[in-house]
C-alpha cells in the first residue's frame, strides 16, 4: 500500500438529524474542512441527495483541494442499510428515504469509489484510527443513545460480517422473556441500557422531589436521558441511582462481550456517555464481579475521544481501506 502525504477521502455521516462532511488527510488525520447541514429526510430523498451533494462539493471547495485529489467518499448511516448494494432502508430515523441507492447517486455525481457502512461501523473505524483504541489490535466500540450500536475491530481491520451485518450488539438478548423489541426479539440489551431505556425508568419513578420533576416542567412524560444528566450533574439521588443501574446492565451486556470477543478494550461513545462520571464506575465494578476469565482486569473500559467526528473520520478511512483492498 502506498502512502503519499496527498492522499485525502471524504467522509460523510447521515443520521436522522444532521448529515456532516469532512475531508480528510489520510496521512495524519486532519480534517481539512468540516460541514453540518439538517438533514431533513421529511422533505423526500430527491432533496436530500441534492443537499448532500451540494455539501460535499462545499466542504471541497472549504478546505481548497483539487477535485482530481479526492481518492473516494466514505458514507456511515443510521441502519437498517441494504450495505451490498448500497441501499438506505431506514424507516424509523430516515423516512421517505427507502430503498434509497446513494451509493449509485454519489457515484455518477462524483464519478470517484463511494463506500457504504452503518454509522456505528464507521465510528469504531475512526475511534480505532485516531481515538481511544488507536494502537490496539481487537476492539469493541459501543454506543448508547437512543438505541445500542456496535463495531468490533478485530485483528486490527474492521470486521463487518457476512452481509456486513457485524456488530449489532444492541440486539444481544439479556433475557428472552423481556420486553418486545422492534427487531422482532425479546429483552434485547438496547430494551434495557439506551438513552430511551433509562428515560423510560425515570418516567415511571420521578416524584416531585425529584428535580427530574422540575426539568420536566411536572410532566415525568418529557423526561429524556439527556435531563438525568443534567440532573445527576446537580446531585439528584434518582438520577445517580438511575444512572448507577444503567452502569450495572451495560456491565452485564460487556462481560457477555468478553466472553464471546475477548478485546483488549472496549471504546463507549454516543449521548448518555456525556454521562460517563455517573455510569462508567458502575460498569467496571458490574465488569469485575461477573469475571469469568483470568486476565480480565486488564481489558480497558473508556470513552471516546472524538466525539461526534467519531463516523465522519471513520467514513473517510473506510473508503481508502476499500480502494486499498484492506476492507
Ligand atoms: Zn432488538
Amino acid at each position: 500500500m502506498s502512502v503519499s502525504k496527498s492522499r485525502l477521502a471524504v467522509g460523510v455521516d447521515i443520521g436522522g438529524t444532521n448529515m456532516s462532511a469532512i475531508v480528510l488527510r489520510v496521512a495524519d488525520g486532519a480534517i481539512l474542512a468540516r460541514k453540518t447541514i439538517e438533514t431533513r429526510a421529511a422533505k423526500g430523498p430527491d432533496d436530500g441527495i441534492r443537499r448532500l451533494i451540494e455539501l460535499i462539493e462545499h466542504v471541497v471547495a472549504d478546505a481548497d483541494v483539487r477535485w482530481q485529489a479526492i481518492e473516494g467518499i466514505g458514507v456511515g448511516c443510521s441502519g437498517p442499510l441494504d450495505l451490498e448494494r448500497g441501499l438506505i432502508q431506514n424507516p424509523f430515523t430516515l423516512p421517505t428515504w427507502d430503498d434509497l441507492p446513494i451509493v449509485d447517486h454519489l457515484k455518477s455525481a462524483f464519478n470517484k469509489p463511494t463506500l457504504l457502512l452503518n454509522d456505528a461501523q464507521a465510528a469504531a473505524l475512526g475511534e480505532h484510527q485516531l481515538g481511544a483504541g488507536r494502537g490496539t489490535r481487537d476492539m469493541v466500540y459501543i454506543t448508547v443513545s437512543t438505541g445500542i450500536g456496535g463495531g468490533l475491530i478485530l485483528n486490527g481491520q474492521l470486521y463487518r460480517g457476512y452481509q456486513f451485518m457485524a456488530g449489532e450488539i444492541g440486539h444481544h438478548s439479556l433475557n428472552f422473556e423481556g420486553p418486545a423489541c422492534y427487531c422482532g426479539r425479546r429483552g434485547c440489551w438496547e430494551m434495557y441500557a439506551s438513552g430511551t431505556a433509562v428515560a423510560k425508568i425515570a418516567q415511571a419513578r420521578t416524584t416531585p422531589e425529584s428535580q427530574l420533576w422540575r426539568l420536566a416542567h411536572g410532566q415525568p412524560e418529557a423526561i429524556t436521558a439527556r435531563m438525568i444528566g443534567q440532573a445527576a450533574q446537580n446531585g439528584d439521588p434518582l438520577s445517580l441511582a438511575i444512572f448507577r443501574e444503567l452502569g450495572m446492565l451495560l456491565g452485564v451486556g460487556i462481560s457477555n462481550l468478553i466472553n464471546i470477543v475477548a478485546p483488549e478494550i472496549f471504546v463507549l461513545s454516543g449521548g448518555v456517555m456525556q454521562s460517563h462520571a455517573f455510569i462508567l464506575p458502575s460498569i467496571i465494578e458490574t465488569v469485575w464481579q461477573q469475571k469469568y476469565a483470568a486476565g480480565t482486569e486488564h481489558i480497558r473500559i473508556v470513552t471516546g475521544q472524538l466525539g461526534l467526528n467519531a463516523g465522519v473520520i471513520g467514513a473517510a478511512y473506510a473508503v481508502m481501506r476499500f480502494i486499498d483492498e484492506l476492507l
